[in-house]
């Protein structure tokens, strides 16, 4: 430090009569604002905690804590997870070399997915490589030129694809609009079957999709309602089952695709849950299926454990529940504008896309871990902070990245 360190030459000098402690509170209340102004100047300096010896690659104490992966309940690297994954290696082997229907079928994917319908409380269910191949592959297997499907504008973009590879007539309705949505329909009625797709959460967003309403209006113009639960599935509604638990149209809704590479486990796969009937079409019709790998048998001992896990009990789901509600009451206290709602998926509204990228820098260089999203991944004017909370993110984890955001958003003034 030099001569000219900007300590304030008042801080002691002034004589004050009051008792001791209320002096101490003065000094205190001095200092705090002191250390404000500091902050605010932006000169603060921060220390970093060296875990390691001096050299050119060092670790960090306390190492960074990641507030960005969709591994909401923490599966992915929970030891019964990976210890099934291990056992199903060992005894199937590291995989089928073949596409299911020639020589790739395995008892484990058999149980897998029946143990999906079973979680979903659906007739059927088929195992994908991912979940994008499943939403490339049913709206083409499903649907004709004489049908028509109606997509929110938001959907994913491997609903969109999925999509554009069905003859089926197109209408995109704005996003989570039910006004928009009836007109379509209206306007769908003269073809012969109508699907309504959605994402059950939309995952830019954090917010849900109106599946009462959805399902209403499908009953209203008798339309079948697709939902896509990646960023649902395990830990949305009482029982962690999806969006349709927590809206209570598990009965409603007829087609799911999901993922098991966010919270069930987190490694890869995909699945479409609904009725029997569409799952052995499926099966013969739906081309990433027909003509792609069967899933790894370690994969599908993840995913199978992991799902254990949650039907033994809701205890994981509901704990990520309760530290999402502590981001978001302490964010949206501390002056921020948090979008969605009751989702793990906490987008910080920030609005200029440069003030989400060097906020994302600072959070990082005070160790957490988050991104910005700026267009084209989200609409202009409209960046934001991406957080995910997990189930194994600790009360103290949550406080830590809320102070970090605090001083962060001062200091680039996104808080007053
Ligand atoms: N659908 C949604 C809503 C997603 O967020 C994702 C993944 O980002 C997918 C589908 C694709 O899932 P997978 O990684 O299993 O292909």
């Amino acid at each position: 430090p030099t001569a000219t360190s900007p300590t304030s030459p008042s801080l002691f000098t002034k004589r004050r009569s009051s008792r001791a402690p209320s002096l101490v509170a003065e000094l205190r209340r001095r200092l705090e604002n002191e250390l404000e102004g500091i902050r605010g100047a932006g000169t603060w300096k921060s220390e970093r905690v060296i875990a390691s010896r001096q050299g050119p690659h060092l670790r960090l104490a306390g190492g960074i804590l990641n507030f960005c992966a969709n591994n909401y309940l923490g599966l992915s690297s929970h030891p019964e997870v990976i210890r099934a994954a291990v056992e199903a290696l060992e005894k199937f082997g590291a995989g089928l070399s073949s596409v299911r229907f020639i020589c790739g079928t395995q008892s484990i994917h058999k149980d897998l997915e029946e143990k999906i319908a079973r979680f979903h409380q659906r007739e059927d269910a088929i195992l994908y490589a991912s979940c994008f191949d499943a939403n490339a592959g049913i709206f083409e297997a499903l649907l004709t030129p004489e049908d028509a499907v109606l997509s929110d504008e938001l959907n994913h973009a491997s609903i969109i694809d999925g999509i554009r590879l069905c003859k089926a007539n197109k209408y995109r309705y704005k996003h989570m609009d039910m006004q928009d949505l009836e007109a379509k329909l209206q306007d769908a009625q003269k073809h012969r079957l109508r699907l309504v797709a959605t994402d059950g959460a939309f995952s830019m967003d954090g917010d849900i999709a109106p599946l009462r309403e959805i399902c209403q209006l499908a009953q209203k113009y008798d339309a079948l309602v697709f939902i896509d639960e990646c960023h649902a599935t395990g830990f949305l509604g009482p029982n962690g089952r999806g969006t349709d638990e927590l809206l209570g149209v598990m009965d409603k809704v007829t087609i799911i695709n999901s993922t098991l590479g966010k919270a069930l486990g987190g490694a890869a796969g995909g699945y479409t849950t609904g009725p029997k009937p569409l799952i052995d079409l499926l099966r013969q019709r739906s081309r990433p299926y027909l003509f792609s790998n069967s899933l790894p048998p370690a994969v599908v001992g993840c995913a199978s454990k992991a799902l254990d896990l949650l039907m033994e009990s809701n205890a994981i789901a509901q704990s990520m529940a309760a530290k999402t509600q502590r981001f978001r009451s302490k964010m949206m206290a501390a002056g921020f504008t948090i979008s969605g709602k009751d989702h793990p998926i906490c987008p910080v509204m920030l609005g200029d896309a440069r003030l989400a990228a060097v906020m994302a820098e600072d959070m990082l260089n005070r160790g957490i871990y988050v991104i910005g999203f700026s267009y084209p991944v989200v609409p202009k004017g409209k960046a934001r902070i991406r957080v995910q909370i997990s189930a194994v993110h600790s009360d103290e984890d949550i406080d830590r990245c809320v102070e970090a955001f605090t001083e962060v958003g001062r200091k680039h003034r996104a808080l007053p």
